[in-house]
């Protein structure tokens, strides 16, 4: 008999378990609006004209080998990542106050920085979002950090629920850490709004919490990487102490690379010099040290103008595609006479739809309608086209009347 006989069958992920389901689905008709990837008009998965442009450069280039990168990944890779999210004239890397570090994506970021934290900072409670993306409370619990939740948002008005929030961290023990997502709040798509996010960050600053933004969106909800980074800034403005963890998946598509950064902004350069030293011993006996073929692409784009000005227009289409999905599923709901207020989908920004349908709802429309999304309702609006909209819309519509 195995050594491992007794091991039980663990659960598909919520939401890359949707996609094994869909790929099982014969039909013809089936969409699959469950993972958070890009999709052209045609249902296609898009490597961006400017990557593969950075990716021949790359191969032709003879100088270029497969060394080890530093702990700490390709240094020029880092200090764009932190002008990108910071701003080139952010004071914060003028004064050489940011300690930024490669990490595998977005995840690998909030867990490098989960666990410095867990070691190194004096109060390991972590609040999160309620609800959140759903591999936060299991990233900062495995990095050793005790997550408690923030009350984010109201499903009766499907927006913010601003007084839930202020009060959840009125009463945060003082110095806790607080996940923001910078932007386009996921699942939820629902942003405070700058004068929100000023309260936010007053009464953040006030406490002495530790503000941690999750970026994953940079540039995909607005179209504008400098709109999408203003959360981030309004904190580092300030002079304050914050962490930052960005993602390339989705705004540059390159999702299977694994390419992201964590900057943890310092009070000043001499911290931030040991805060580095010491994020080297989180990584290194965990991965070592980062690949080096998406780093480097994004080091390419984004440290020559032209180059970056190209990405900024096929960023910029990518999210317009999304935001006119949402158009014209508000509209196909309207033309139905569909029952109840469907404006949320319009107001909502990034790449989800919280549609608000129930789990009930949802497992009707895969059952019918071979449509596939998690079960709280969350549809990615990046997954739909024209030509499906009005197969969504038939099935909203059916699960609801
Ligand atoms: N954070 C949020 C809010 C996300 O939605 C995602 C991806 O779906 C991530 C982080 C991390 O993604 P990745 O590790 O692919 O960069």
């Amino acid at each position: 008999a195995s050594v491992f006989a007794c091991i039980a069958q663990a659960p598909e992920d919520p939401i890359l378990g949707v996609t094994v389901a869909y790929n099982k689905d014969q039909s013809p008709v089936k969409v699959n609006l469950g993972v958070g990837a890009y999709r052209t008009e045609e249902g296609k998965p898009l490597v961006l004209n400017v990557v593969r442009k950075a990716e021949q450069l790359l191969v032709n280039d003879p100088s270029r080998v497969k060394e080890y990168l530093p702990i700490t990944g390709l240094a020029d890779f880092n200090k764009l990542s932190a002008k990108l999210i910071f701003g080139a004239d952010s004071p914060a890397i003028q004064e050489n106050r940011v300690a930024t570090v490669q990490c595998l994506s977005g995840t690998g970021s909030l867990r490098v920085g989960g666990e410095f934290l867990a070691r190194h900072y004096h109060e390991r409670t972590i609040y999160i979002p309620q609800p959140t993306w759903g591999n936060h409370p299991k990233i900062f619990t495995l990095s050793g950090l005790s997550v408690k939740y923030y009350r984010y948002y109201d499903s009766e008005t499907r927006g913010l629920n601003l007084q839930g929030l202020l009060e959840d961290l009125s009463s945060a023990s003082p110095g806790a850490i607080v996940l923001l997502h910078a932007c386009a709040h996921n699942p939820t798509g629902v942003d405070p709004t700058l004068e929100q996010w000023e309260h936010i960050r007053q009464l953040i600053r006030s406490k002495s919490l530790l503000p941690f933004f999750d970026s994953a969106y940079q540039g995909f909800a607005s179209g504008s990487l400098d709109a999408d980074a203003r959360s981030v800034r309004m904190f580092v403005a300030d002079g304050g102490e914050c962490l930052t963890a960005q993602s390339y998946a989705k705004n540059m598509g390159l999702y299977g690379e694994r390419v992201g950064a964590l900057s943890i902004v310092c009070r000043s350069s001499d911290v931030a010099v040991r805060v580095e030293s010491q994020l080297k011993l989180v990584i290194r006996p965990m991965y070592s040290n980062p690949p080096i073929h998406g780093a480097s692409i994004v080091a390419t784009i984004l440290k020559d103008s032209e180059k970056f000005k190209e990405w900024t227009i096929e960023l910029k289409s990518m999210a317009d595609r999304i935001i006119s999905m949402r158009k014209q599923l508000f509209d196909a709901l309207r033309e139905r006479g569909t029952p109840g207020d469907w404006s949320h989908i319009i107001k909502q920004i990034g790449m989800f739809t919280f549609t608000g349908l129930n789990s009930e709802q949802v497992a009707f429309m895969t059952k019918e309608y071979h449509i596939y999304m998690t079960s709280d309702g969350r549809i990615s609006m990046a997954g739909l086209s024209s030509r499906t909209v009005p197969h969504l819309a038939d099935a909203i519509h059916a699960a609801v009347t």
